[in-house]
């Protein structure tokens, strides 16, 4: 991929080279047309220029003949003519036969023809001439060199104009002009800096020459035949470059200034781009690792915009309603995962918090259902969902599936129940010795009494006036016994018989009473005197009964089990009833225990409501763990503290049922 694209910015850069490099080669060749263009322009108008001068001068020589001169006249004309044309080195009037009548020199220079003399160009007058009968006008002979005295030379060529004289040829006018002087005549008004003019051959050969020496690296040429009769003289103007330009011109230099600006955006996009592609690649990162995040979080994430369209789910999510992702995003309400039967109520949370109310923030406890039908008790926290410009665009929730945690709820509640069965049939065992102790007198004095009675029926005639009151004071005796016989084994049977947890509203005086016989018991083995201080005009309480005087029990037992050393001899233990003094608004009851035990060492009360603490022998440790749980159930509190002299106080607090 990497390489891919690392070649495509190659083959990218190399084309914007390439199209810059003929862009600007481009420019230079449509720069060097256009010079080209310019110099061919100038040829023409030169070369037109050159043979409108021509014209003139076969006008103004023809002027010589005007008046039918003489060759002395004539002479005299010609001289003057020559005075005004430079160009023309001499005239001459010639017979037919080419034979000179008369003639005139340039006074401009010594005469060219005085070192070879006028014979030696015969031939091109001839030439001339003969092309001028043969034309009948003007015509021009070949040009040719003339060498002069100074070593230096001329270039010179003849013109031939045929003479008549009522239409039978009379003569010739033959002008021998200077070609450097129509060059330098033609050129008179230009300025040739860098460039050069020259007539040349048809065949190149270079005949005079206008203009400083070549000096450019580029060199652009255009000639054009100056076309006269009879003479191939073609006018050729070369003009170069001077030092080669970096810019040529103005076009070159934008399209250079843009190639390097083009270039310059390019590598700059180059560069975004590789910034750009690492921003892609940061972001993919975290947006991966987010996701697995997501994917990998146990609690189900939902949101909804704010029309109660689901916008998104993670797996958790959907694996907990099983339901695809798919099928719950951009789904109205209601949502597939609420049970039928809870709709409306679910309807109406939602218009709540439609219409702006925040819903709590440690959450809410709501049921949902399975695809499979099953609900599931589930908590969900809610929060607004903010977007990037801080408005609220929905809902994020938070929905976590807490029918484990109910589960474990509902353990440890039957567990904690069977725990406190437990212990009250090890309570049960307990009493059992106590009782068949107990039992044993009432049961002995029934007996005694039976005994007497039937005794007393046998020797009935004797003593028949004491008999009546005897014997019924006898049967009152055993009906007593009885009966304090069956009461013990009720307050045994109602402590182990198993109820569900109601909440009556009792006095605390009947809290009390219920336990008496069995403290009673236990107090009786011990020999502890048993005192009960309850105050008057108490409020009543709402509690389950058995589980307070479970609690009552426990403390008693363990009060009166402190006191079991033999050489505690006072053993006294107090059981008390009061209103908490001080707060108005929610009463309390207070019920203390108070022994003169052993009392409690430091080290034992730390661990003193820990279960399965204990320090006797044949105890479980569950009793004072088991209460404080009763007691905080109602929301009071268990706690003990030193009794003076000795032994300990143990309290617990209900709350008082308000009066009306
Ligand atoms: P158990 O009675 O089965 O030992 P408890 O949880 O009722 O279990 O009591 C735990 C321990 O607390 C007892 O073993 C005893 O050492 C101590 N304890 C409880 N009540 C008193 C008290 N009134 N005086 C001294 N020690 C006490």
């Amino acid at each position: 991929m990497v390489a891919r694209r690392r070649h495509l910015w190659s083959v990218l850069l190399a084309l914007v080279v390439a199209l810059l490099t003929l862009l600007i080669w481009l420019a230079g060749r449509f720069e060097a047309s256009q010079f080209q263009e310019r110099l061919e322009r100038d040829v023409t108008a030169s070369v037109s220029d050159l043979r409108a001068t021509f014209l003139r001068h076969v006008q103004s020589v023809q002027a010589l003949q005007v008046n039918d001169p003489t060759p002395n006249s004539w002479s005299v004309e010609a001289a003057l003519l020559l005075r005004e044309q430079r160009e023309f080195v001499r005239i001459e009037w010639r017979t037919v036969d080419l034979q000179v009548l008369s003639h005139a020199d340039t006074p401009f220079r010594a005469s060219v023809f005085e070192r070879l003399g006028r014979d030696g160009a015969a031939s091109e007058v001839a030439q001339a001439c003969g092309n001028a009968r043969r034309l009948s006008g003007p015509a021009y002979g070949t040009s040719y060199y003339l060498p002069l005295r100074d070593g230096l030379g001329v270039d010179v060529m003849e013109l031939c104009l045929p003479l008549s004289k009522s239409g039978q040829l009379a003569g010739y006018l033959v002008v021998t002009f200077a070609l450097q002087q129509v060059l330098d005549n033609l050129l008179e008004r230009k300025t040739l800096t860098n460039g050069q003019a020259s007539f040349t051959e048809g065949d190149g050969t270079r005949l005079v020459m206008r203009g400083p020496p070549r000096s450019g690296s580029r060199v652009f040429t255009a000639q054009q035949l100056i076309d006269l009769p009879g003479a191939n003289l073609v006018l050729r103007m070369d003009q170069w470059r001077g030092a080669p330009e970096l810019f040529p011109n103005v076009l070159t230099a934008l399209v250079t200034g843009m190639s390097f600006a083009l270039l310059l955006v390019l590598a700059l996009l180059g560069k975004d781009t590789r910034r750009r592609l690492k921003v892609e690649r940061d972001l993919a990162e975290a947006l991966a690792f987010r996701k697995a995040m997501e994917d990998s979080l146990l609690t189900g994430l939902r949101a909804r915009d704010m029309q109660g369209l689901t916008t998104y789910v993670n797996p958790a999510f959907c694996q907990m309603v099983g339901i695809r992702a798919d099928r719950l995003i951009g789904h109205s309400l209601p949502a597939p995962y609420w049970p039928p039967e809870s709709i409306d109520e679910y309807q109406q949370r939602q218009a709540i918090r439609l219409a702006g109310k925040l819903p709590p923030r440690d959450g809410f406890e709501s049921v949902f259902m399975h695809q499979d039908g099953t609900r599931f008790p589930v908590l969900i926290i809610e929060a607004p969902l903010i977007d990037a410009q801080g408005r609220q665009a929905g809902w994020m929730s938070a929905v976590l599936d807490i029918s484990e945690q109910r589960r474990v709820e509902e353990i440890s509640r039957t567990s904690q129940e069977r725990l406190q069965a437990t212990a009250r049939l090890a309570t049960v065992g307990e009493m059992a010795s106590l009782l068949s102790h107990e039992l044993n007198q009432p049961l002995a004095a029934i007996s005694g009494y039976a005994a007497g009675s039937l005794n007393l029926l046998h020797d009935a005639p004797q003593h028949a006036t004491l008999l009546g009151a005897d014997i019924t004071l006898a049967m009152q005796r055993i009906a007593e016994q009885a009966e304090r016989a069956g009461k013990v084994i009720k307050s045994v049977h109602d402590f182990v018989r198993r109820r569900d947890p109601e909440h009556e509203v009792l006095a605390p005086q009947s809290l009390v009473d219920a336990i008496l016989p069995l403290v009673n018991l236990q107090a009786r083995k011990l020999s502890v005197r048993v005192q009960v201080q309850i105050q008057d005009g108490l409020p009543l309480v709402r509690c389950d009964r058995t589980m307070v005087e479970q609690v009552l029990l426990n403390l008693a037992r363990n009060a009166m089990q402190a006191m079991e050393p033999p050489q505690i001899l006072d053993r006294l233990l107090v059981i008390r009833v009061r209103r908490v003094p001080g707060d108005e608004l929610r009463q309390w009851l207070e019920f203390s225990l108070a022994d003169v035990g052993v009392g409690i060492l430091p080290a034992v009360q730390q661990q003193l409501f820990q279960p399965f603490f204990t320090t006797r022998a044949e105890g479980m440790g569950l009793g004072l763990s088991l209460c404080r749980t009763v007691v905080e159930q109602y929301g009071g509190a268990l706690s003990f503290a030193p009794n003076r002299p000795m032994g300990t106080v143990f309290a617990f607090t209900l709350p008082a049922v308000a009066m009306a």
